[in-house]
């Protein structure tokens, strides 16, 4: 495996008759990330991941700072899962001049309302990472998925031409989604985060016995706060996710619908809007 941090040298690396696989990341790795790049390799002949903590992406308040870093170990899993290069770019490399121009994105649900400007930082910085590794594919969690709904949108807007591949969530024995972010939690906030995935689970089923998922959700999670409800629609099936902060962290998941919600108004997404 090859580790580039510039731009150039990654450009040099890429052979553009080699199908391309790029796993956009911020580090971290665990297993969600390890399923995308196993999926790369099983699919390319050349697979990228980047790994780049986005200052673009969180907000004034947000955990840029304490967000969670070790290359070392990084490097070590990323190999061990057959990736070819990998790209650590630091902010410099990035955005050398700052930002004079943004990707604007528009409808990002109810997670981009809770965090404004989150996906315009999002959608840049995987244009620019689309624009030097020019994949042919690119791999995202299901995880996060509002984010793959904003992307397929970018690519479909500004007629890019990356297959989006969109591997499903993997979670612990518990039931939590695996996120770098579940590092925040102690011992006893990790026992309440595990109302998200369970309430989720309650409104799926809920929801296949004809009831209201949402209301599912939020009568099931067990005292915690959830800063929204909502359904998203991805590639054809309705989603129901939920983020809820359980001491430092913020969380967020979601589980697939199994038949097309009929709440699912404007563009398949509806919210609640009593907090
Ligand atoms: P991140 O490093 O958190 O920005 O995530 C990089 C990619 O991994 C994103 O496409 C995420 O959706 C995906 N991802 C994060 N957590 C999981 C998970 N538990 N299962 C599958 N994919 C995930």
């Amino acid at each position: 495996m090859k580790t580039v941090r510039a731009i150039a040298e990654l450009r040099d690396a890429l052979d553009p008759r080699a199908r391309i696989g790029l796993v956009p990341t911020m580090g971290a790795f665990h297993d969600g990330h390890l399923s995308l790049f196993r999926a790369a390799r099983a699919e390319c002949d050349l697979v990228v991941v980047s790994l780049f903590v986005n200052p673009a992406q969180f907000g004034a308040n947000e955990d840029l700072s304490c967000y969670p870093r070790d290359l070392q170990r990084d490097s070590e899993l990323a190999r061990s899962a057959g990736v070819d290069i990998l790209f650590m770019p630091e902010e410099d490399e990035m955005y050398p001049q700052g930002f004079a121009t943004w990707v604007e994105v528009t409808d990002t649900g109810a997670e981009g309302e809770a965090r404004p400007d989150h996906f315009r930082g999002v959608a840049t910085v995987c244009l620019k990472l689309f624009n030097i590794v020019r994949p042919q594919a690119a791999y995202f969690g299901q995880k996060d998925a509002q984010q793959a709904a904003v992307l397929r949108r970018m690519l479909r807007d500004l007629n890019l031409e990356v297959e989006l591949r969109v591997l499903p969530t993997v979670r612990d024995d518990d039931g939590l989604a695996l996120s770098s972010r579940n590092a925040y939690l102690s011992e006893d906030e990790r026992r309440t985060a595990l109302a998200l995935p369970r309430a989720l689970e309650t409104g799926r089923a809920a929801h296949a016995k004809g009831a209201d998922p949402i209301q599912a959700v939020r009568a099931a999670l067990n005292g915690l706060e959830p800063d929204y409800v909502e359904l998203v629609e991805l590639d054809g099936t309705t989603v129901l996710a939920a983020a809820a902060r359980v001491g430092s962290a913020r969380l967020i998941d979601n589980v697939v619908l199994e038949t097309p919600c009929q709440a699912s108004a404007w563009h398949g997404r509806t919210k609640t809007k009593e907090r």
